[in-house]
């Protein structure tokens, strides 16, 4: 039995501080990301060591709890997974706001089709979904949050920008043609993060988009209804479940949603092949009469009228077709 622990989502309200005696002259941006120049001419990252990571402590806390669950996340600019977590093994389950009163907004990265799906491909594991685009095309965040990750990984990813959202999830976009954030940057649901691309391990211009909790991936199904474009639900209840290799959505009570065809549904069977009645057809010509089409075709006149919905004082007329079998 689940011991189920309500969280709900409340905004952290993330407070730069910046501990310096000295006095801060200016905010730069550069490629590194911002830094602030001081009066005795030394220089800090923006934000670099104000930010801890957490975007919900009480979800952090319920993760980290050494009883209920005993997991960890760090807040890493320099690798994509910031941590190694085994959600397969999460013991409770946890209510999560997808979408809430503060961070209401969800918005689908790239407005494209859904060209490859979650689950095992080629023997491997794919761990997103892909979504059609055009290189050049614009990326955005999904939800609401702060940019953790974004430049050019090695991997298999290309260039990737990873956002950790305050609903605990983090958002993958990767092949991007270009980078349009940088790291510790905030970003809102619907704000261009990169432009669409080709790189790193890909074959065709696409986003390959991942929605990870603690660092596994789940189906992004999961949350997200990719045809109608939006959210499935406010809440989403993480169990372990949902970290089962290739897992696929589980069902929804949301009637809007259109899953996939689960592969256990069983298959009606096809009813036997019906023996079609053969049927011919007769051409009227000028002058005809139903008595004799009638009698050439070896029916009766009343047979003649049911087959083709007409009365006996029917007007006939020549070029249109009589059933006649
Ligand atoms: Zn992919």
């Amino acid at each position: 039995m689940y011991f189920k622990i309500v969280v709900c989502i409340f905004l952290f309200l993330l407070r730069i501080q910046i501990v310096n005696a000295q006095k801060a002259l200016d905010t730069v941006e550069t490629n590194l990301g911002p830094i602030i120049l001081f009066s005795n001419k030394t220089w800090s990252y923006y934000n670099k060591n104000a930010f801890n990571g957490i975007m919900n402590m009480r979800l952090h806390k319920i993760m980290t709890d050494e009883q209920s669950a005993g997991f960890s996340q760090k807040w890493n600019n320099d690798v994509c997974f910031s941590t190694k977590n085994d959600l397969s093994k999460l013991k409770d389950t946890i209510w999560l706001c997808v979408t809430d009163e503060n961070h209401s907004e969800f918005v689908m990265p790239v407005p494209g089709i859904v060209t490859s799906r979650y689950g095992f491909r080629s023997g491997r594991n794919h761990n997103g979904i892909d979504l059609d685009l055009e290189t050049g095309d614009t990326v955005v965040s999904a939800f609401s949050g702060k940019v953790r990750y974004s430049k050019y990984n090695d991997g298999g990813f290309g260039n990737l920008v990873i956002v950790r959202h305050y609903n605990g999830l983090e958002t993958f976009y990767a092949h991007l043609s270009k980078l349009l954030v940088h790291p510790d940057q905030d970003v809102k649901a619907g704000e261009p993060i990169g432009l669409g691309g080709n790189t790193g391990h890909s074959f065709g211009s696409h986003l390959h988009f991942e929605v990870r909790f603690y660092d596994s991936p789940m189906n992004p199904e999961e949350i997200i209804n990719f045809d109608r474009k939006n959210v499935k639900s406010e809440n989403l209840f993480v169990h372990k479940g949902l970290f089962k290799a290739g897992a696929k959505p589980s069902t929804t009570h949301d009637d809007n949603f259109v899953s996939e065809k689960p592969e256990e549904v069983v298959q009606t069977p096809k009813p036997p092949v019906a023996i079609k009645p053969q049927t011919k057809y007769y051409r009227i010509k000028s002058g005809d009469t139903l008595t004799e089409i009638a009698d050439r075709n070896n029916i009766t006149v009343s047979k003649l009228c049911q087959l083709n919905g007409i009365k006996p004082s029917s007007v006939l007329i020549p070029g249109k077709s009589l059933r006649v079998k």
